[in-house]
């Protein structure tokens, strides 16, 4: 590990112009990511600024009846808060099928949307890999890529975003706010983390000094029929091989709403615009949801150990839309 500075926040402005001052800083917050990356010697910051005091730890509901995340808020804390229960259970569901409990308690908001991949090549000095040192090539090309994209991979990437959190929250359409010494702005989630086209190495949306200060999730009445599906190896500290984050609302035997994400397929959260276009206003049917389903995972390219996910991708998005008819009509 690089040796480094560190040097602890007091407050927002302070953090901004810290990391405006040195380009090579990073922020750090529950550190479950950050602490393995520089012990690998993958990130090399020369200073970290511990963000941990900053303010930015409520969730408070707005004013137009939606929620506001601080991105310090524990990844428990959010999965256990009554108005994310009740409002928004496929965001609960979906924080406390990721990691273990030990690592939810510490994890916080902003670091789950900014964590990287798991790709066992990224995380590996002596393989190729584009995303850790751009054009040395791919080892999961051709090496052990049970675990990779499906859809939206290139030729010099095929990671998948291991987060679980997101997949929710981009069904739910929800808004990353930034800032940095230049003011603030606001990023849908579905455009926060980027496909790998030929430039993996960059994953999102926000420059090296913008801080993730906050998430917004909007009014949603859809989203409290709601539910996150994971289909993993191990029933418990796995990641994805593929995940099924939706909300359905039908009225009168016909799909009214719907809003459909999957995770474990691609670099970033993938939402299923096209299954959802399908299906608003179909009959609210297996039949409907499988056509969806197959609509979505088309265009889907499976790898030498991969291939398996399209038809479980299409099963689990099958699935839970079933479920969701059933507890909705419950309801
Ligand atoms: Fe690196 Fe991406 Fe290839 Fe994994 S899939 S080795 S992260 S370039």
């Amino acid at each position: 590990m690089k040796d480094f500075a560190y040097v602890r926040a007091g407050d927002v402005t302070t953090a901004l112009r810290a990391i405006a001052a040195e380009p090579g800083a990073a922020f750090i917050g529950g550190g479950t990511n950050l602490v393995d990356l520089m012990r690998q010697d993958i990130e090399r910051p020369g200073t970290v600024i511990d963000i941990t005091t900053l303010p930015l730890d409520e969730i408070e509901e707005t004013a137009d009846g939606g929620v506001r995340v601080g991105a310090l808020v524990r990844n428990s804390h959010l999965a256990a808060h009554p108005l994310i229960r009740t409002r928004y259970p496929v965001l609960s569901q979906a924080i406390l099928t990721g990691a273990s409990a030990q690592l939810r308690n510490m994890a916080t908001v902003g670091g789950n949307l900014l964590q990287r991949t798991r790709c066992l090549y990224f995380y590996d000095g002596a393989a190729a890999c584009n995303k850790r040192r751009p054009g040395s090539g791919c080892d999961a090309l051709e090496g052990f890529n049970r675990n990779h994209a499906i859809l939206g991979a290139s030729d010099a990437c095929v990671a998948t975003h291991p987060s679980d959190m997101c997949v929710a929250l981009a069904a739910l359409d929800a808004t990353v706010e930034v800032e940095s010494v230049r003011g603030t702005r606001r990023i849908p989630l579905v455009d926060f983390h980027r496909l790998p086209g030929d430039t993996p190495d960059v994953e999102t949306a926000i420059a090296a000094d913008e801080l993730v200060t906050a998430v917004e999730l909007p009014a949603s009445p859809i989203a409290v029929n709601s539910r996150y599906r994971k289909v993993r190896d191990r029933a418990s500290y796995a990641f994805a091989l593929v995940s099924v984050a939706a909300a359905l609302e039908v009225r009168d035997g016909t799909v009214a709403g719907v809003r459909l994400a999957l995770g474990g397929v691609a670099a970033k959260p993938w939402r299923a615009r096209e299954a959802e276009r399908i299906l608003l206003d179909a009959p609210a049917t297996e039949e409907s949801f499988r056509r969806a389903a197959a609509a979505e995972l088309a265009s889907a390219t499976g790898l030498s150990q991969n291939a398996f996910k399209i038809e479980l991708a299409r099963r689990a998005i099958v699935a839970t839309l079933s479920r969701l008819l059933t507890d909705g009509s419950a309801a």
